[in-house]
């Protein structure tokens, strides 16, 4: 992507200060979905990096990684994980907890989510909208590795690279960001 494709997509995402809490700085990508060019130069970007990478499964996280997921998951015709909250799955369920500023959460996956591809060590996306603290992201790694896959890359839309979100994550796999907020 050009400087100028970058600003683009940077200038689509609106930001809307104290939601949902006072302090935060949300980053609402329903504004680049609803721009045309703006969506399409972001998913023929993806597609290009990640079309010869044999990836056999794209996994999206809660639920903003869904909408991103799922179309690349279409275009570079492999299938598509959710990687969900506990709780949302029907089949059974493995987890991985992650330390919040106060208290704890989760990410769950079917556990037979990796099967279908048939091979031992299937090759994962991970992709979200955002990286924030990492913890989410780390803990998403952590549970397709569990889950008997290889997660070959982590994607996101945009990393806001001054809380250093994937320090952790870099240690064991790359990361990739479409944009970065300094
Ligand atoms: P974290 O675990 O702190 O990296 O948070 C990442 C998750 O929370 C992602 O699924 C994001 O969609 C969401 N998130 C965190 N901070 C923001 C923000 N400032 N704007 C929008 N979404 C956010």
């Amino acid at each position: 992507l050009s400087e100028t494709d970058k600003n683009y997509l940077l200038h689509s995402i609106r930001e809307i200060e104290d939601f949902p809490k006072p302090g935060i700085k949300f980053k609402d990508i329903t504004t680049l979905l609803g721009d045309a060019k703006a969506f399409t130069m972001l998913m023929e970007h993806l597609v290009a990096r990640y079309k010869d990478m044999d990836i056999d499964y794209v996994a999206g996280i809660e639920s903003r990684g869904f909408i991103f997921g799922a179309a690349l998951a279409s275009q570079l015709k492999t299938c598509f994980v959710p990687i969900r909250k506990p709780g949302k799955l029907p089949y059974t369920t493995i987890s991985e907890k992650y330390s919040l500023e106060y208290g704890v959460d989760a990410v769950s996956i079917h556990i037979d989510a990796f099967s279908t591809a048939g091979k031992s060590k299937p090759n994962v996306l991970l992709i979200d909208d955002l990286i924030a603290t990492g913890g989410t992201a780390t803990a998403a790694v952590n549970l397709i590795n569990k889950a008997g896959a290889h997660c070959i890359e982590a994607c996101f839309i945009l990393n806001l690279t001054f809380l250093q979100g994937d320090l952790d994550i870099k240690k064991t796999t790359p990361v990739y960001s479409v944009l970065e907020v300094l």
